[in-house]
């Protein structure tokens, strides 16, 4: 075990214990062995050899022993033993905002709930109002955390499932007799949440040897047929599901595991109305198979360009099709730079100097640096002393890196009342200004929507953040009138972003269609704390894509120069 997973294993010790009620003196020793594992410098697995893990300041005795446990035998006997002794519905209830183990642990020693059904039907009875520590505002804060829960059980983020499904995907490709393999469903549409991972495959004979096919990931369940259905869900609650068909109609099953479900129905009404049948297992005319070994082959035999899969919607892409007004999709590579970029100034983990190179790596020819304004306390804000710091590294920077434009920017707090964080002079020092709303999300609709656009309506406000302020499955969108914010910025043109983090994903890609309706300029960007955050460019540009955005929409397409003339058009 490595040193994350030896502190996850005392971590999980530590929150086992609490909920076995046992001495809290104790769970904080694991608590604070847990981070002391986290910051040793060392080798772990020398010092156990050495004996030297009680020098470690925060690891006792005891802890040393399961530490050495761990690292030995990638297990513990005390953790194992806590598991059998806590009941997994304990834990569940954990992911109840505002549940923590001491509360869970009251729950479960008064009222005996070791569940989230449990849970809900105490608050329903009123149960909780009573308990030690708890009251009517506790109770109802928690049904309102339990529903959310329930709502967004067993759907996971779009960065969740990706990564792994091309993970499995390349597994899948690497077995003998695999003809073919793609990713499909809503995670190749880029749907920004999902519940399952969806891939399809080709094998020579799908209806007869499946039975290898069953083993290739453990608890497959089989639906045989074409294509074969083999379903399975990994811990957590994530699906897994296995298509499987053979090179003829690979085109034909691939088209329906990706769906969407709107999309296929429009689809196949319109290969009715062609007098065709559209099926998973192709396209028939008066019985007879047509090519179908394709996308593009289904596509062609109803008539219609290919639709990109970020597309099928059912939102109007068939009509568009018909009428050959697809969009040509932004891609990846027509990404010139970025914005929305944190430095060890504020929140970020590097430097100015590793940001710059980071770029040069990714072919980028600008970066737009932008750290939190002064307001941002929990952030690290910067303070007018701070900036001319950053300013004079800045400068340095820019001789140095003659080839790569770097526009000094802030991301300001919109403060309580729309306006900025700093005074108009300073303001006015900026290559760019994004205003974000990053506390008070509890106002009204109007009077959210009208702090939002009295921020826009200053002049140094290039962009407008996260503009919806939602954490995917973690936190709601705040209450604003969108159609109002978005008709102002196209008038006025300020800058929106899609906010590429996929705990974000703001705008909505739902919404990105209204606004380039209205005018509205969007930039993609990262909201980098890290060189890796860089990456999550490429989930704003799928997002973009869904959006139905072109290379001209999209502000960061743009080459060095025109982001200059656009950046200043307003101030
Ligand atoms: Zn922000
Ligand atoms: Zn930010």
């Amino acid at each position: 075990m490595d040193k994350k997973a030896v502190a996850a294993a005392l971590e999980e010790i530590a929150l086992l214990s609490e909920l076995a009620g046992e001495n809290p003196f104790k769970v904080r020793a694991y608590e604070s062995g847990a981070r002391a594992v986290l910051t040793f410098p060392g080798d772990l697995a020398d010092a156990v050899q050495r004996g030297e893990l009680c020098n470690i300041k925060g690891i006792g005795k005891s802890i040393a022993a399961v530490i050495a446990e761990l690292t030995e035998k990638d297990e513990s006997r005390t953790l194992q033993k806590l598991r059998e002794k806590i009941s997994p519905g304990l834990l569940e209830l954990l992911q109840v905002p505002g549940l923590g183990p001491k509360k869970a642990k009251i729950l479960y020693d008064k009222l005996q709930i070791r569940s989230l059904g449990e849970l809900e039907y105490a608050i329903q009875e009123n149960r909780l109002v009573s308990l030690p520590g708890f009251g009517a505002r506790t109770q109802e804060k928690l049904k309102s955390g339990l529903e959310r829960v329930k709502r967004y059980a067993g759907l996971f983020r779009l960065g969740d499932l990706l990564p792994l499904a091309q993970e499995l995907l390349n597994q899948l490709r690497g077995q003998e007799g695999v003809l073919r393999a793609e990713l499909a469903g809503g995670v190749r549409r880029g749907l920004e949440v999902d519940d399952a991972i969806v891939l399809v495959a080709a094998i020579p004979e799908p209806e007869g040897s499946l039975s290898a096919y069953e083993r290739l990931f453990t608890g497959f369940h089989v639906t045989p047929g074409l294509p074969a259905h083999l379903e399975t869900t990994f811990t957590k609650g994530m699906r897994f599901i296995l298509k499987l068909t053979n090179l003829e109609s690979f085109g034909a099953a691939w088209l329906f595991g990706t769906g969407s479900p709107a999309h296929l129905d429009e689809l196949t009404e319109h290969a009715a109305q062609k007098g065709l049948r559209l099926t998973p297992q192709g396209l028939f005319d008066q019985g007879q198979l047509q090519p179908s070994g394709q996308e593009e082959d289904i596509y062609r035999g109803l008539g219609l360009p290919f639709i990109p899969p970020e597309l099928r919607e059912g939102l109007g892409e068939i009509e568009a099709a018909v009428q050959g007004r697809l969009p040509l999709l932004i891609q990846a590579d027509d990404i010139q730079g970025c914005f929305h970029v944190h430095s060890h100034y504020s929140d970020g983990v590097n430097s100015l100097a590793e940001l710059v190179s980071a770029s040069r790596e990714r072919g980028w020819k600008y970066l737009g640096l932008s750290d939190h304004s002064q307001s941002a306390y929990y952030a690290g804000g910067l303070k007018p002393s701070d900036l001319a710091r950053q300013k004079a590294e800045l400068e340095d920077l820019r001789r140095a890196n003659p080839d790569i434009k770097i526009f000094w920017g802030i991301e300001s707090d919109i403060l309580g009342d729309g306006s900025l964080d700093y005074p108009d002079e300073i303001l006015k020092d900026f290559d760019f200004i994004i205003a974000s709303v990053h506390s008070q999300f509890r106002l009204t609709r109007k009077e959210m929507t009208r702090r939002i656009i009295q921020a826009m309506a200053n002049p140094h406000c290039t962009m407008l953040g996260h503009v919806s302020g939602r954490l995917l499955l973690a936190r709601e969108p705040y209450e604003v009138d969108l159609e109002e914010i978005l008709e102002f910025a196209g008038q006025h043109q300020v800058i929106v972003e899609l906010n590429a983090s996929p705990y974000r994903l703001d705008l909505d890609w739902r919404w990105l269609r209204r606004a380039k309706d209205l005018g509205v300029l969007i930039s993609i960007n990262p909201d980098a704390h890290s060189l890796r955050d860089l990456d999550d460019m490429a989930y704003g540009v799928i997002a973009a894509r869904k959006g139905w955005l072109e290379a001209a929409d999209v502000l960061n397409t743009c080459s060095p120069g025109e982001v200059e003339a656009i950046l200043k058009r307003r101030s």
